[in-house]
């Protein structure tokens, strides 16, 4: 009977280590596990005036660099980590990241730049993003860097006590608002009215259709007549061609982002590109 009894302990153990070790990692585990090891980088896409297409500014958009499956897209993420809350520490991370990058090399970055983070609507309600913020810009020299904080119009921000007193609070360090994806939410005049916001992202599914559909067109134009009547700045996002750029300059479209101004890169690429444009305008100083 001992020998029995032994026998399916040692079965009942094997059962439960086996049980262990296989089972799949839960999301929210793997996401943890990424954010200790550090493994979400920031990647910035330039933001160009419309007059001249000069660089002034860039947006930084999140990638997992996943030591299997390498580069993951956010979509693919940053669902789950919205709702386990981790999206708050994963943003401060990335936003560490890219003041360590650029405040590095900081001679480099023009006067005036613009840099922009997405950020959740639960992060709205956490006051730590204030400190976040200051200890963002203390990379940079005074004014140097413009500070722009994008919420998605997809997410339902609610303008409670809380938030409000946090924007109030990012408005008087100067932190500029931006809404994301405008035009494809729920409550887009609401939020205008609510918050002070400064700049006006058109989605990007609506300057795609410019030039073959209509009604594409006729929303882009409203958007912009909207926005320059409240006095906010205008961005069109997801700008791939010659001819959308010329329609939306035609309109007086403040900035422009897309693949044909330039890809997402990793940030210390981009602080290459920024030396080397640096550079080349030194050459053509010193040349006359
Ligand atoms: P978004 O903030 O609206 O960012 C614009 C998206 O459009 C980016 O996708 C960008 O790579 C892509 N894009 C830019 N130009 C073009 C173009 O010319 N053509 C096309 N087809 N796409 C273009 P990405 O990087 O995959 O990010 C997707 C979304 O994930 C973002 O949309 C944003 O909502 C979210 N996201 C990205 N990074 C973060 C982050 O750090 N925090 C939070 N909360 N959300 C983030
Ligand atoms: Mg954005
Ligand atoms: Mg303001
Ligand atoms: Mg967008």
């Amino acid at each position: 009977f001992g020998l029995w009894l032994l026998l399916g302990l040692s079965l009942t153990f094997a059962l439960l280590i086996w049980w262990l070790l296989g089972r799949p990692r839960s999301p929210n585990s793997e996401l943890a596990r990424a954010l200790q090891a550090r493994e979400f980088v920031p990647f910035l896409q330039p933001l160009v005036a419309t007059d001249d297409e000069g660089i002034m500014g860039a947006e930084v958009l999140m990638r997992w660099q996943h030591p299997d499956e390498g580069l993951i897209r956010p979509d693919l993420f940053i669902p789950q980590a919205e709702a386990s809350g981790l999206i708050i520490p994963m943003t401060t991370l990335i936003m560490e990241e890219v003041a360590k990058e650029l405040g590095m090399q900081r001679a480099l970055v023009p006067h005036g730049f613009h840099i922009s983070f997405n950020i959740s609507a639960a992060h709205c309600r956490d006051m730590a993003l204030l400190d976040e913020c200051r200890r963002f810009l203390v990379h940079f020299a005074p004014g140097q860097i413009v500070l722009v904080l994008e919420l998605t119009e997809r997410e339902l921000l609610v303008a409670d006590p809380q938030t409000l007193s946090l924007f109030s609070q990012l408005d008087e360090m100067g932190v500029r608002l931006a809404i994301d994806d405008f035009g494809t939410g729920h409550a887009s005049l609401l939020y205008l009215q609510q918050f002070h916001v400064d700049y006006l992202k058109i989605d990007q599914s609506f300057i795609r259709r410019i030039g073959t559909e209509s009604l594409s067109e006729h929303i882009v134009d409203n958007v912009i007549d909207l926005g320059t009547r409240l006095g906010l700045s205008l961005v069109a996002e997801g700008v791939e061609t010659v001819e959308q750029a010329r329609y939306l300059k035609g309109k007086g479209v403040d900035y422009l982002q897309g693949y044909l101004f330039g890809r997402p890169i990793p940030v210390r690429q981009f602080r290459d590109e920024l030396q080397q444009r640096a550079m080349a305008n030194a050459v053509q100083v010193v040349n006359g």
